[in-house]
This record gives structure tokens, sequence and C-alpha cells, in this order.
């Protein structure tokens, strides 16, 4: 084998076959010195994986499953955006294989071969070898690692800052979406791409909100406290959200720090709706009816649609700022966002803009008819003891 390292890469591996998970399991870690190794039994279980686990970078799928077989599933993932490697697994003839090797390309996917059952240890080395290493930005914003984070919750370095929001219409600062940090004892402040996707393989995702949750809402009562009226946002992870005690335990925080319900809001994404949703649907409609609101976040990065938005008991749909960054792109989307903002309308949702960089965006959005926007035009994620001077500052200019 040549020296070139495989052990960063994320895997996962479907195969209705137990033994044949197994079997490739154990030459990944032998041979490969992977160790993050994913297994899915059938289409739906791997499509929650990826749903959940964001960094997943190679998939090895069976072709012939029951029930959703590999080619529903090639198309799903596409619709995932999924951007890592696949590998076709299977012993079906080589005719069907070529077809589906076009369609992996069509859906383009990042097709780097197949293996042909039974498997053995030379093809997979074949088609590994394809694989490039990991780009430097790549490896410099790698992940951190279970114990740092572990460490982090002991002891209590995890920070919040936060980003305002306005209204577009009155240019009134309305509220602060909480973003967490960690602070580490080598890297510094690290931002939550580093550590989210890896702490929500794990409970250690509950910890984490729930230390956002009560950090943030005591910052709220001071900055009451000290006559600011201002809503508060709050990232719910989808495995917070599924825990059946959430929404007592926000009630009693919410009792605690005398916030009124209303003037808190849980951001959530769609992948709350992945496959068996129930306990996040009680939690959320259990708090909507206190009064807490919820926005869905990130509306527009993956395939949203109409159906999903009525699912959820929903104040707000915040449209990704994918739509905004590159405001040229922006014009050619303009009727996605259309539909979104007038679908929005109809069902009674507020709209807010994220990632609003510039002043052509905030002219933009607000001719578009957001009601809301968020981004570093108006504020960067700013420490606590920020928020009020900003205020101050941003009413003197509007
Ligand atoms: P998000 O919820 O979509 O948060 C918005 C992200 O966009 C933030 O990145 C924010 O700093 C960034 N942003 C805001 N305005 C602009 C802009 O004008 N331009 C650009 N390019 N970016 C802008 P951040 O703080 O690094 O957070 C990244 C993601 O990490 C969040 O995305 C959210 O998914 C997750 N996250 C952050 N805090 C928490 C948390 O407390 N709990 C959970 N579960 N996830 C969190
Ligand atoms: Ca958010
Ligand atoms: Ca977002």
């Amino acid at each position: 084998m040549s020296g070139k390292d495989y052990s960063w890469l994320n895997v996962l591996l479907v195969d209705d076959s137990i033994s044949i998970l197994t079997y490739v399991s154990e030459v990944l870690n032998k041979v490969f010195d992977i160790t993050n190794i994913f297994t899915a039994s059938s289409a739906p279980e791997a499509m929650q994986i990826l749903r959940q686990t964001h960094n997943i970078n190679i998939l090895f799928l069976d072709l012939n499953m029951p029930n959703v077989d590999g080619i529903q599933l090639l198309e799903q993932i596409s619709k995932l955006k999924y951007k890592g490697y696949v590998v076709i697994m299977s012993g079906v003839s080589i005719r069907i294989i070529s077809s589906v090797e076009l369609l992996a390309k069509k859906y383009e996917l990042n097709y780097i071969g197949t293996l042909l059952k039974p498997l053995n240890e030379a093809d997979f080395y074949n088609v590994i070898k394809k694989i490039g290493q990991p780009r430097n930005k790549q490896s410099k914003s790698e992940s951190l690692k279970t114990y740092e984070i572990i460490r982090a919750i002991r002891n209590d370095d995890i920070e919040v800052l936060y980003q305002p929001q306005v209204e577009l219409f009155s240019r009134s600062f309305i509220g602060v979406e909480a973003l967490c940090r960690m602070n580490h004892p080598r890297l510094g402040l690290v931002s939550p791409d580093r550590f989210i996707d890896k702490a929500e393989e794990s409970d250690l995702i509950v910890h984490i909100t729930m230390a956002v949750f009560k950090k943030s809402m005591a910052d709220w009562k001071k900055w009451h406290q000290m006559g600011l009226n201002i809503k508060l946002s709050v990232n719910a992870s989808p495995i917070a959200l599924q825990q059946p005690e959430f929404t007592d335990v926000l009630l009693h925080l919410l009792e605690q720090f005398e916030m009124p319900t209303e003037m808190l809001c849980i951001e959530v994404t769609e992948s709350v709706l992945a496959d068996n949703p129930i306990q996040e649907l009680v939690n959320l409609n259990r708090l909507h009816m206190k009064g807490v609101e919820i926005a869905l976040d990130d509306f527009g990065k993956e395939n949203s649609t109409v159906e999903r938005l009525q699912k959820l008991p929903l104040n707000y749909l915040k449209l990704d700022k994918s739509y905004f960054i590159d405001h040229k792109e922006t014009l050619g989307q303009l009727s996605i966002i259309n539909t979104s903002l007038s679908l929005a309308s109809k069902l009674n949702i507020k709209t807010v803009a994220e990632g609003v960089e510039n002043s052509e965006v905030m002219k933009l959005v607000t001719e578009i008819g957001c009601d809301y926007a968020q981004g570093y035009y108006i504020a960067r994620p700013l420490p606590a003891k920020e928020i009020i001077p900003w205020a101050k500052n941003w009413n003197s200019q509007t």
C-alpha cells in the first residue's frame, strides 16, 4: 500500500447483509486504518444517518436491497446534495452496473467505482486510491475530538455570541440569535462548524444545546433589566428535540429567568422531520402552545418542500444565507425566493433573510418583501456585553 492516509474518512456502509457490513468494516479498519464507520441495513436508515451526520465523505452502497433499493437511494442522496464519494457494491450483472454508473453521474454524484461481489481486498484498494487527500482548508478546520468536547462541557468552556436581527420595514432592532463557540485551551475561540457535527454523533449535543439555552437566557435577563426588550433565538439540534423532557426543562428555565415565553424563539432545521419525528413534533407543538416561537432555519439549503412547512408549527422562515451571499446568483434565484415568500405569507409565517453582507443585499431583501434581516452588514455575532452599546449605536443611526 502507498503511504497515503485514509484514516480521516468518515464512512457510511449501506447493505442489507450483516455479513457484508461486517466484512467491509473490517477491511476498511484493518487495511486503511479507518475508524469512523457508520452502517445502515436499509435505505431509510442510510438517509437518516446522512441527514444527521453531515461529515460522511464516502458512501459504500449495495444496489440490491429490499423495499427502497440502491438505485432509489442514489436519487434520494442526490436530492440531499450529498457531496462525498460514492462507491457501488453489487452482485448484479455488469450491464445493470454500467447504467447505474451513468445514473450516478447524471445525479452529479461523486462516483468513484464499483466493487463486484464477492468482494476482495485488492478491489477496495483500487477504488480508495482514487480519493484525494483532504484539502488544507478542510484539515485546518477539522473536527475536534470527542474528548475535547467533553472537556469543554465539563469546564464550562461553551460560550455564546449574539447576532442582532432587525425588522426591515422599521429598521428596528428586534432580537438576537445565540451562536455558540468553544473556548479551547490551544485553539482559542472555536467555531461551531468544528464541533457541532461531532457532538451530534452522541448526546453531547444535548449538553451543548442546554448550556446555550441557559447562558443566553441569563444574558437575556441582564439585557432586560437594563431596559432592552428583544427576542432571543436559539438553535436546537434535532437530537435535543428528541429528548422527552426537553419542553419541561425549557419551561422551567423560562420561569427561572423570568422570561415571557413569547420572547424565546427556537430555530430548527428540516432534519427535525427526518424519518420518525414524533417526539420532536410533540416538543415543538407543546412549546408553541405555550407561546414559544419556532423558526425554520436554513430554508432553501436542502430540498425544501411546502409539505414540510405545513407539518411544523412555524412563526418564521429563515432564508438560507447561500441565497444572498453571492449577490449575482441571488438575482437568478429571485423566483425561488419569491415563491417561498408568497407561500410563507399565505401560511402567516414571517421571513428572515440571513447572510446580508452589504447594502445592496439589504436593499434587495427589503424590496422583495422579507420581514427581517440578519448578517454582517447589520452586525457580526457579538459578546453579550456589546449588545447594549451596539443597540444604542444602531438606534442613533436609524
Ligand atoms: P446558522 O444557525 O445558520 O447560523 C448562522 C451562521 O451564519 C453563523 O455562523 C453566523 O455567524 C453566520 N453569518 C451571519 N451573518 C453572516 C453573513 O452576513 N455572511 C456570512 N458569510 N455568514 C454569516 P456560526 O456562528 O459559525 O454558526 C454556524 C452554524 O453552527 C449555525 O448556522 C448553526 O447551524 C450551528 N450552531 C451555532 N450555534 C449553535 C448552537 O447553539 N446549537 C446548535 N445545535 N447549533 C449551533
Ligand atoms: Ca440558526
Ligand atoms: Ca441559518
